[in-house]
């Protein structure tokens, strides 16, 4: 398979684009792997990838019951950042924030990471409270933040309307190096990073059960058939609780549904993500010039992927209050979907009750900016039977523990994280 590079752009321009390889292989699935992991999403593929870089495993299957990407990695609103104020999550997302800015150079793939700047806003003294701690807590950990003020939030983007009568801008906590990066491009990079390195992708191939004999597992039934795996890692995002469920464990995990919108192509209007504090709205505009936002959970459990009216209505309404000038846009298309929320708004990438079976999921709505520290860790915890100290805080058991990372602070409703 070739490196992509600007001298292959400019040979393949002779052909009109019709002689590149393909990116990855179509394997027929193999009767056994060392490793098994069950999804195709950005996280699963770079597990997969992490294992045979880091770890040098590369008897490995990606198992996919559709095409790669199509979840939650190919419906998410792209937003990338580390502003987290526990530190059992900073580092971890910060640790994501570095792999993000090397993975183009690392994957030899354009996945369009683009560090932007994350603003999220405040409107009153007890949430500037709230930011500032939280910046400072980042600081302290040597991550990147800044407090800024109404000129300095006006400055940087002028769209927003910062007198509104019920919820007047107070200023902002920014972090320059947060940003946006393009969704399903990083699920076909670690794609073809890991199918390099040996990994089969297997795709329509849907996990129907897990066998396990004497608690340890044996292989994953599909509908291609019997696979046997000395280990099994599942990252399958809203449907964690039902393949956990295949090997008899009951996650704290309830599936919800989130949408996302995008608008017509406009002219650059905005350069930046920025986020509503007073209501649940963030927005930022895509390369092709669609406004890309999106705002809260539909607050009901389901394993559909489509939302309802009033979510909508909520997040339009949000939006038109922090920008007035969206009034006039119209939206080009709406979708939904899936989302494993946890009792505490944290992940869970940790060793399960059965042997040689790992979770990464539990990503309520926050796991693209994850993305790569979740596939290097889950690797790591897979590859060493034993957590990195990155993901030694997302266990199972701290909801057992009493040990809950509740990062907002709203207790154990997952509607409300
Ligand atoms: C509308 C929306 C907006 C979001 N916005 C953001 C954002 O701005 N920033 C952010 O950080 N996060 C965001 N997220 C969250 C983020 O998209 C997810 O947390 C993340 O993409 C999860 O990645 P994944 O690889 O675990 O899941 P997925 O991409 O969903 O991959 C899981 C895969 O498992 C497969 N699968 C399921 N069951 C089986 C089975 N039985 N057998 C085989 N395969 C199976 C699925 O088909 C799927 O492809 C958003 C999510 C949504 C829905």
């Amino acid at each position: 398979m070739s490196r992509y590079s600007a001298f292959q752009l400019f040979v393949n321009a002779f052909t009109g684009h019709r002689s590149w390889p393909r990116a990855w292989r179509d394997p027929a699935p193999k009767p056994a792997y060392d490793v098994v992991i069950v999804g195709g999403g950005g996280h699963g593929l770079a597990a997969a990838y992490y294992l045979a870089k880091e770890h040098g495993i590369t008897n490995v299957a990606v198992v996919e019951k559709g095409p790669i990407g199509l979840g939650n990695t190919g419906r998410n609103t792209t937003i990338v950042r580390s502003n987290y104020m526990f530190p059992q999550n900073h580092h971890f997302y910060e640790w994501s924030l570095k792999l993000w800015e090397g993975l183009e150079q690392d994957l030899n793939f354009n996945a369009m990471v683009s560090q932007r700047g994350v603003l999220g806003l405040f409107h009153s003294d007890a949430q500037r409270q709230v930011f500032a701690r939280r910046g400072n807590s980042m600081r302290l950990s040597g991550i990147d933040a800044e407090l800024l003020d109404r000129d300095q939030v006006r400055a940087f983007v002028p769209l927003v309307d910062l007198d509104n009568g019920r919820f007047p801008v107070m200023g902002g906590l920014l972090q320059r190096r947060g940003g946006t990066a393009r969704h399903d491009a990083v699920a076909w990079g670690f794609a073809r990073a890991a199918d390099r390195r040996g990994v089969d992708i297997i795709q329509h191939c849907e996990v129907t059960g897990i066998r396990v004999a004497g608690n340890r597992v044996q292989g994953v039934e599909t509908t291609r058939g019997f696979i046997g795996a000395k280990k099994i890692g599942l990252a399958v995002a809203g449907n964690t609780s039902r393949l956990a469920q295949m090997a008899g464990i009951s996650l704290p995990i309830e599936s919800h549904v989130l949408q996302a919108f995008v608008s017509e192509s406009l002219k650059p209007m905005i350069d930046c993500v920025v986020t509503f504090g007073a209501g649940h709205f963030y927005i930022s505009q895509s390369d092709k010039g669609g406004l890309v936002f999106g705002g809260n959970i539909d607050g009901y459990n389901s394993y559909a992927q489509r939302g309802n009216l009033p979510t909508v209505e909520h997040v339009w309404s949000a939006g038109v209050t922090m920008i007035p000038a969206l009034s006039r846009v119209r939206v080009l298309r709406q979708w939904g979907g899936v989302m494993d929320m946890t009792m505490d708004g944290s992940p869970i990438i940790c060793r399960t009750p059965v042997e040689n079976l790992y979770i990464d999921g539990g990503w309520c709505y926050g796991g693209f900016k994850a993305t790569p520290a979740a596939g290097w860790c889950h690797a790591h915890t897979i590859a060493r039977d034993a957590p990195h100290e990155f993901n030694r805080h997302f266990t199972i058991d701290r909801f057992r523990e009493g040990l809950m990372i509740d990062e907002r602070g709203a207790g154990p409703s997952p509607w409300l994280q």
